[in-house]
């Protein structure tokens, strides 16, 4: 795969849009669906032949100082007070979920996510693993995968093994940029030392997995800046890398407009910077998942992805695709069965609806066979790149030259730029089109015309939605 070849290629295809963490994604869910009908499908779910398991996001959205990029569900605040009764609520939500779900139900995955999970010490992160494990049955631990979200400016190396210590064996990182003056500009200042200190403390402890998260895009960043940011962070070896774009939208995200739009890099600045991430993460062995997202091959997710196993999530890339998610917190999503339902974003309407003994969902959706057979095509695309769109269609009693035709005709341009190959039963994403999963995937995407209800104030469980690819 050569990165010249398809720089060229970039202005051809549309410049922004959804993850596809989730299909439809999560501005098209609507208020109609209520925790009544979530609670019904949850319950029916119990019932299918073989138990699936259940992958558990919890959202903690607290943050004790605003990073102007962020266009995350949190709430900024010093106030453990108002942490503490957050925490009630969600101990009461939690075991409203665990009630609803079988004792063949078991938990593989757990995710904690924010705002910034590790503003809870490690005492409060155990008594929430506490109340996690009354309410719900658990696979042995061998079989668990615990991560959880780590701000480097809120624990030290002793907090952050005493994580592992609770279970957690996968930590993630946000990094961003070491530059200091692009974390004076974006408002988040951390030193290499602090990351590098908490990267030994848990890999000493024995986490699996430590991954960090990287932006480009951002103010006063150069390919220079960017050049040193990347060799530390190759240094640290890190077992995964999501190398975000930063997209500036400050008329949707107010704390952008503390970010001045001059001291942005030109679109040319960022492809270049995203161009060299990919050589020199490249030359240091990751492999490129697709979706902005690098693994070094030991990675499950890198054997998830040979094997064809992989799955695509709100976590992005996923080796447990075939669990059923339950999103709990302010915000937070599910995925259980054929729908999804989103907690209330606001944490007053949390309070209430939990007071009166409802589970806090305020809106979302449950799929029509469309949406499902779309769904299928779109996790293929992102997931395997090889569409077997006859076998996808045949699965819903469809004919995929009929249902198919017009898509089939727009995938012409993809395949003239020998971004896919057209095969007997579908087609093919090749190594070049790893690039272009996005646009090849809306082609297949019949809601991006629909309405969108809302994309603000998400967790980072469904950032999201939308964002720009360059
Ligand atoms: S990036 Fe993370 S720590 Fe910063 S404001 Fe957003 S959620 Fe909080």
């Amino acid at each position: 795969m050569n990165i010249s070849e398809i720089l060229p290629l970039i202005q051809h295809y549309p410049q922004s849009g959804p993850r596809y963490t989730s299909y439809p994604t999560a501005n098209h869910f609507s208020p109609s669906f209520t925790a009544q009908d979530y609670e019904r499908i949850a319950l029916e779910s119990n019932q299918q032949p073989l138990p699936r398991p259940l992958s558990l996001y919890i959202h903690v959205p607290f943050c004790r100082a605003l990073c102007y990029y962020c266009g995350c569900n949190k709430i900024v605040t010093r106030s453990q007070d108002t942490v503490n009764n957050y925490l009630d609520y969600l101990y009461r939500e939690i075991a409203m979920h665990g009630r609803l779900y079988a004792s063949d139900r078991f938990v593989e995955q757990v995710h904690i996510g924010g705002g910034t999970p590790t503003y809870l010490a490690p005492e409060l992160l155990e008594e929430l693993m506490d109340m996690v494990a009354q309410a719900f049955h658990f696979a042995p631990p061998s079989k668990v995968q615990m991560s959880i979200e780590v701000d480097p400016r809120t624990v030290t190396p002793e907090q952050a093994a005493q994580l592992v210590g609770i279970g957690f064996n996968r930590i993630s990182l946000g990094v961003q940029d070491l530059n200091p003056v692009v974390q004076k500009a974006v408002n988040r200042e951390q030193t290499a030392e602090q990351i590098e200190g908490i990267v030994e403390a848990v890999r000493k402890a024995g986490v699996n997995t430590v991954s960090f998260d990287l932006m480009y895009g951002l103010p006063h960043q150069t390919v220079d800046t960017f050049a040193e940011t990347l060799e530390e962070v190759i240094r640290l070896k890190p077992d995964s890398i999501s190398l975000y774009n930063y997209a500036h939208m400050p008329d949707r995200v107010p704390s952008q407009r503390l970010i001045s739009a001059d001291t942005l890099p030109e679109s040319d600045v960022k492809l270049e910077i995203f161009s060299l991430a990919h050589r020199e993460l490249s030359k240091a062995g990751y492999l490129y998942l697709g979706m902005d997202h690098f693994v070094l091959p030991g990675e499950p997710l890198a054997q998830a992805y040979a094997d064809g196993s992989i799955q695509r999530n709100f976590q992005g890339y996923s080796t447990h695709g075939d669990c059923d998610i339950i999103g709990m917190g302010v915000s937070a999503i599910s995925r259980v069965d054929g729908c999804f339902a989103q907690n209330s974003s606001d944490i007053q309407d949390y309070r209430t609806l939990v007071d009166k003994g409802l589970l806090p969902v305020n809106r979302g959706y449950e799929l029509n066979s469309d949406d499902m057979l779309r769904s299928e095509v779109i996790q293929s695309i992102m997931c395997q790149g090889e569409v077997n769109l006859r076998d996808i269609a045949a699965h819903y009693g469809l004919i995929w030259e009929q249902v198919f035709y017009s898509e089939y005709d727009r995938l012409r341009p993809f395949v003239n730029d020998g971004l896919v190959e057209l095969t007997a039963d579908g087609f093919r994403v090749t190594a070049n089109g790893r690039y272009f999963l996005r646009p090849i995937a809306m082609i297949f995407d019949a809601w991006l015309q629909a309405p969108a209800i809302s994309e603000m104030g998400l967790p980072k469980q469904a950032t999201a939605g939308y964002s720009k690819v360059f």
